[in-house]
């Protein structure tokens, strides 16, 4: 069973880059769907394991994966942006952002591109993996799909076309830019500081 997460500002705190009524769209209504259809469908598992009927098992755990990580992603999304006021990096993720990507400016260029060109809906994260011991730009199909297991993800941009198109349109490339304005870096250096 999980809450959804209350926004740590207000709902008209992002424009112009993500106006109120979009945000109210991706909050209220999708976000709010992954969360209770998660929680239903973990319900359902309940069930399934106090009947032991499985036959409905390879479905559940599907949506079990799309909606729980539906409402994580989202979680990460809404956290790491805040009002249009500067943050950055902090020392640490710099020098790493600087050493796995050559530049701040050849990271945000290799986000940008890999965010820009998600195969239909889906994810562009920036990860950090310990195995690795490195960052990584990762796209996410839908919410799922193309995942590196173990990694962290630092920072993320939903690609998904209900996130931008009420706004954007098609333009996807404007709202990525916008997205940049927009980015909360406090959040990112304390997930990156957990690592
Ligand atoms: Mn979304």
């Amino acid at each position: 069973m999980i809450k959804m997460i209350d926004l740590p500002y207000p709902m008209n705190a992002l424009e112009p880059y993500y106006t109120m009524e979009t945000l109210d769209l991706h909050y209220n209504v999708l976000y709010k769907g992954y969360v209770d259809n998660f929680n239903k469908t973990e319900e359902k598992l309940k069930n399934v394991r106090e009947s032991n009927d499985y036959s409905n098992i390879k479905c559940l755990e599907k949506n079990l994966s799309f909606f729980g990580s539906g409402a994580i992603l989202h979680e990460l999304f809404f956290m790491n942006l805040g009002p249009a006021i500067p943050t950055s990096p902090s020392v640490e993720l710099m020098n790493q952002i600087i050493m796995d990507f050559g530049s701040f400016e050849k990271f945000k260029k290799q986000f940008s591109e890999a965010s820009s060109q998600v195969e239909a809906s889906g994810w562009c994260l920036l990860v950090w993996t310990n195995r690795l011991n490195r960052l990584n730009i990762l796209q996410c199909e839908k919410h799922q799909n193309l995942t590196l297991w173990g990694c962290k993800p630092i920072l993320v941009i939903d690609m998904w076309e209900h996130s931008y198109y009420l706004q954007y349109k098609t333009k996807r490339p404007e709202y990525i830019d916008a997205f940049w304005n927009i980015v909360n870096w406090n959040e990112a250096n304390k997930r990156f500081n957990k690592k």
